[in-house]
């Protein structure tokens, strides 16, 4: 009888090396490897947070795959091979697919790819006077998506899910600025069957590398988990349940498929592509057609080589049989298409030997493990520095100082270490622990419960203060130009400033006469030769209208800049425009903090912990005194504009024809009114267009007034509630 074996002990650490086929009986390799695959799947799916790399878990794939294949008694429809990776989750509504949404078989290297041209021109019945065309496509990292335009129009958006149903993610879709609301029209008139039957095209939601490295370091910053790749920072990304955050990250798509091929005026893929783009959809240029397996491997090579300069992440090239006649002649296995094969990249890893791991202190105090290692090139560039992110992370991967360890780029671009090779652990080596004192300011680290971070908390720490001004003058906040990194670590240095406020205490003369780390050369007018040389009048004239120019940012870069836990650039911006003033939003209650967009009880708590701190509050007072904007101005029309909505907390959901939400909010608050994120008992009207959802059923159970589009206009019109 086959042994079970236990997989799930809690004892047994999360994404451990699984044991090989050669030591256990294939019937419960079979079963072992099934559980592992969910189990990684899910993580992967469903949470957003892989727990193994992509190579480990694609090895344990082909691992059951090779073993059902020379065990066919073995497949069982469970089987994780049998089926579309993805899950469906309940934050979600289901939206069920107008056919089937498939996976890619793979193939690992050229011999593969060939095996598979091969097998399928014999099917086709290739020959030298008439190949089989191909056509080449970068296989984008991101995650697949349908999109239903009806009549032309924009109405529905899901995730891939079990490939049967996927979650409805239309109001996130929307916010995506290259998915057009209506489609040209002129190539829709040439659809085969008229304009009467939806439309579903399917193509990836992606994060560009660029805006993936910078969500992470905001994240980082923050204190918050990070995401493993562009590829998980795409799904994460969309799939929230607040449309406003997928808003404020950069998503994009690329479209490269039809759910019913037989409805559009086209027969062939490399056409069907150019039909897309003429639609108005994004379409990624770089495919090609091909008639050989040596145009196809050339194709894939350049592929390889040239990945790096791509501002997207792709992880292999797609090759499809491009006549759709032909592709409807192979047809479907369970869970992937026959006509298409996705030509895998090989990971790019490499070893090196860790030397040390370092402790950075960032600006809310979070103490930062980095891993430096010896210098080794990888796609495209010299690394020897990767975060370790946090402790749980370093003890999830088990690297210890003098491992040699596996790294590669994240997303190709980000230095990851993948894991050490224990073969090769030295026997001396000892598991990381976190300092007991912050390493910049010797003050005790704190570790509270029920977080990955351990922080210093002391205020005076210089690593945090210099961390705290970077992040105040930076560009999303406060956008002080010229006030940089080293400028700061001067300032700090000479002890003229500890905080923020500090900054607008400066005067040209102390900015002009600070010393740089440069020295003079020779002896001169007023100096010695090796005294430091001065910053100078110029750059102290330039900064100080930079800083004068900052005082007078919105609200919401100054709430962004204060560096409060968990609010970043997109909630700040929802703050400011709830409450208007720091007075206000100080005044607010933990709950009416969580009825604004996008802020939680955690991120509540952390608003109100931070009004509650004296040190804070005497801060943004000497911020005030110093002449900073410390609330928005409304903008007056001769006389005080009339507040005709005061007192009444609207809701606004569905889509707004004419206007976005954000346009329609800002137009009830400039009549006074309050507008909130979810419907309450406290909420007054719920303002619903077309798609909405649950805050449409929640205010009808409540039984909260309804007002429709044609309401809100005599609102905004003429500022009196209906009756
Ligand atoms: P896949 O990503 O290997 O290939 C199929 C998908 O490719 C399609 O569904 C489509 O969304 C996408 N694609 C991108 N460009 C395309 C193009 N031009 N034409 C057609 N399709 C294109 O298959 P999968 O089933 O989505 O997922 C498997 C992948 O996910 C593997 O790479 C695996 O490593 C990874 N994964 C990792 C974990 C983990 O724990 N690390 C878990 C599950 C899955």
């Amino acid at each position: 009888m086959a042994r079970q074996l236990s997989i799930f002990d809690e004892d047994e650490p999360t994404g451990a090396a699984p044991q090989t086929g050669a030591e256990v009986a294939p019937e419960a390799r079979v079963v072992e490897l099934n559980n592992l695959l969910h189990r990684y799947a899910h993580d992967y799916y469903a949470l957003d947070a892989p727990s193994v790399s992509d190579a480990e878990f694609d090895r344990l794939v082909r691992e059951l795959r090779d073993l059902e294949a020379a065990h066919p008694e073995l497949v069982t429809p469970a089987s994780y091979t049998q089926h579309v990776g993805g899950s469906v989750s309940e934050q979600f509504a289901p939206v069920t697919h107008a056919r089937r949404m498939f996976s890619i078989d793979d193939a690992m290297g050229l011999a593969e790819l060939d095996a598979w041209l091969e097998r399928t021109d014999r099917e086709l019945g290739a020959t030298a006077e008439h190949p089989v065309a191909y056509t080449c496509e970068l296989k984008i990292d991101g995650l697949g998506v349908a999109i239903t335009y009806d009549d032309g129009t924009f109405i529905r958006a899901a995730t891939r899910g079990d490939g049967a149903v996927g979650e409805d993610v239309t109001a996130n879709v929307r916010t995506l600025k290259d998915v057009p609301y209506a489609l040209h029209t002129a190539p829709l008139d040439a659809m085969a069957n008229g304009r009467a039957t939806p439309l579903e095209v399917r193509g990836e939601v992606y994060m560009p590398k660029a805006s993936f490295v910078h969500l992470n370091a905001e994240r980082d910053r923050l204190g918050e988990s990070v995401f493993a790749n562009p590829r998980n920072a795409a799904a994460g990304s969309l799939r929230q349940k607040n449309p406003k955050i997928t808003a404020g990250r950069d998503l994009e798509t690329f479209i490269y498929a039809v759910a019913e091929p037989e409805l559009v005026p086209v027969s062939s893929q490399h056409a069907f592509l150019g039909w897309l783009a003429e639609l108005g959809l994004s379409v990624n240029r770089n495919f090609r057609l091909c008639t050989s397996a040596k145009e196809v491997h050339a194709y894939c090579e350049r592929a390889l080589e040239r990945r790096g300069e791509l501002e997207y992440d792709i992880d292999g090239v797609v090759v499809k049989v491009d006549d759709f006649a032909l592709q409807a002649e192979l047809g479907f296995t369970a869970r992937a298409p026959r006509w298409a094969i996705a030509f895998k990249f090989p990971p790019e890893e490499r070893e090196s030997v860790l030397r040390d791991i370092r402790i950075q202190v960032g600006r809310t105090g979070v103490l930062t493990p980095v891993a430096d290692f010896d210098p080794v090139f990888v796609a495209g560039s010299t690394i020897a520095h990767a975060t370790l992110h946090n402790l749980d992370e370093i003890h999830k991967k088990d690297v210890r100082v003098g491992d040699t360890i596996v790294v590669h780029k994240a997303g190709d671009v980000i230095p990851e270490v993948v894991g050490p090779v224990e073969a090769k652990r030295p026997a001396d080596a000892v598991p990381f622990e976190m300092p007991v004192v912050c390493p910049s300011c010797g003050s005790p680290v704190v570790h509270e419960l029920g977080e990955v971070a351990y922080r210093c908390i002391s205020i005076d720490c210089p690593a945090q203060t210099a961390e705290r001004l970077e992040h105040w003058v930076s560009r999303k906040a406060m956008d002080v130009d010229g006030m940089g990194r080293e400028l700061i670590g001067r300032l700090i240095r000479f002890g003229f400033v500890r905080d923020v406020a500090d900054l607008y205490a400066l005067t040209e003369e102390d900015l002009a006469a600070l010393p740089t780390d440069r020295t003079y050369s020779s002896d001169g007018k007023g100096h010695e030769k090796g005294d430091p040389v001065p910053t100078g009048r110029k750059t102290a004239e330039k900064v100080m209208a930079q800083l004068e120019a900052s005082k007078h940012r919105p609200l919401a870069r100054l709430l962004f800049g204060l560096g409060i836990r968990h609010v970043g650039a997109s909630v700040a911006e929802a703050l400011a425009g709830t409450f208007g003033s720091i007075e206000a939003l100080r005044g607010a209650t933990e709950e009416e903090l969580c009825e604004v967009e996008g802020v939680g009880p955690t991120m509540a708590a952390a608003i109100s912990e931070f009004f509650r701190t004296p040190q804070n509050l005497e801060v943004l007072e000497r911020l005030r005194q110093a002449g900073v904007s410390v609330a928005d101005e409304i903008p007056l029309s001769g006389e005080e504009r009339p507040q005709p909505l005061a007192g009444k907390t609207f809701v606004l959901t569905g889509t707004l024809e004419g206007m976005t939400r954000d346009e329609a909010g800002a137009a009830l608050k400039a009549l006074g009114a309050k507008v909130a994120g979810s419907v309450s008992k406290k909420t007054s009207y719920v303002v619903a267009g077309p798609g909405a959802g649950s805050k449409l059923a929640k205010a009808q159970s409540l039984g909260v007034p309804v007002l429709d589009r044609a309401a809100l206009d005599a609102i905004l019109a003429t500022g009196e509630l209906p009756e």
